[in-house]
């Protein structure tokens, strides 16, 4: 950073089920802040103990780069939806906001009063897909339109258009993880129709997230492999978990879950090439923080999975979303500090 005082700031947090993380952006768009700089998000603990948590990671962030709270002129929050385009957390909870006290709780409007700064609320597959963007297209962002998939234990998206994060009026756009997939051609004959937490069968999260992996293809797919070693990791989690690994070290079985998701990506991409037809498809993850071969491979099977016509193919991009654990915190404070 610059040993000149900064006159303003903004920070970025970005809350989780399990950390809170925070960053500082200056109003001229420079992060101060490199490293990751996280608490326990003590979400479990209810509102209170999540506040608690926001306080202590903000003060910590500041302290970081030498900053006074009082430069702070606003604050990005972003939290796993689904919540209100406001940061109104579901009125049936959320994954990560499962205890009572959430439910149809005012996150957005609780910060603000807590750290008596604006907050602007953006959902975190929204942020970090903001961020993807603008580190993807710098000062051509604001003429650029992109669509992220982010393969977590759900899937994140989110819709940017001429810069800007598509919200929807309830806060739905971007939730490509529930977009319905045409499945003929991507399930085996005798494989089951997976399902989503939704409630949906057959959408993009039920396939290309890890949730999919353990409800649904790894089930699957373990019948076809019997002597596979993953039949040996008793938890269910951690088995589901170790598919990458295996993915990475080119087993057979692994590979054939992954090609299952990148082309339910893929699927998804031809969609919305229908519908925002964008300069850049991006793609995020663990997978994509995975070993380089195994990523490309990764990325080059989405690409080959997505149907466009050649007029798009010839100007259209496909790229991985950049430091994707600070990708969150980052993408809210971008979207703090263009709204504010
Ligand atoms: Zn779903």
């Amino acid at each position: 950073m610059s040993s000149a005082t900064p006159t303003s700031v903004v920070v970025g947090l970005d809350v989780g089920g399990t950390k809170t993380n925070a960053t500082v952006l200056d109003v001229d768009g420079t992060f101060l802040v490199d490293e990751m700089v996280e608490v326990p998000s003590r979400v479990h603990d209810g509102p209170e103990g999540a506040l608690a948590a926001i306080e202590a990671v903000m003060a910590a962030s500041l302290a970081r780069c030498g900053i006074e709270g009082r430069h702070v002129v606003a604050v990005g929050l972003d939290t796993p939806g689904p919540a209100s385009p406001r940061g109104v957390i579901s009125s049936k909870g959320a994954t990560n906001f499962s205890e009572r006290e959430w439910w149809g709780f005012d996150f957005r409007a609780a910060v603000e009063a807590r750290l008596k700064v604006p907050v602007v609320y953006s959902n975190d597959g929204n942020a970090a897909s903001l961020y993807a963007h603008v580190r993807h297209f710098g000062l051509r962002a604001g003429e650029c339109s992109s669509i992220s998939a982010i393969v977590g234990t759900g899937l994140g998206g989110g819709v940017i258009e001429h810069g800007a994060i598509i919200a929807g009026v309830s806060g739905n756009a971007g939730e490509l993880g529930h977009v319905h997939i045409p499945m003929d051609g991507l399930l085996e004959p005798d494989q089951p129709t997976p399902r989503c937490n939704c409630g949906f069968t057959a959408d993009l999260e039920s396939v290309a997230s890890l949730t999919g992996i353990r409800n649904n293809l790894l089930p699957y797919w373990l019948t076809r492999y019997p002597d596979h070693p993953i039949h040996r990791i008793a938890s269910v989690d951690d088995a589901a978990k170790a598919v990458r690994g295996y993915g990475e070290r080119g087993d057979e079985m692994a590979r054939r879950i992954f090609e299952q998701q990148a082309m339910a990506i893929g699927r998804m991409f031809t969609i919305a090439s229908r519908f925002t037809d964008p300069d850049v498809y991006f793609v995020g993850g663990g997978v994509t923080e995975a070993e380089p071969a195994f990523r490309d491979w990764f990325v080059d099977r989405v690409r080959v999975h997505t149907d466009l016509r050649d007029e798009q193919a010839e100007v259209c991009g496909f790229a991985l979303v950049p430091d994707l654990d600070m990708a969150g915190a980052r993408g809210a404070a971008m979207h703090a500090l263009r709204t504010r």
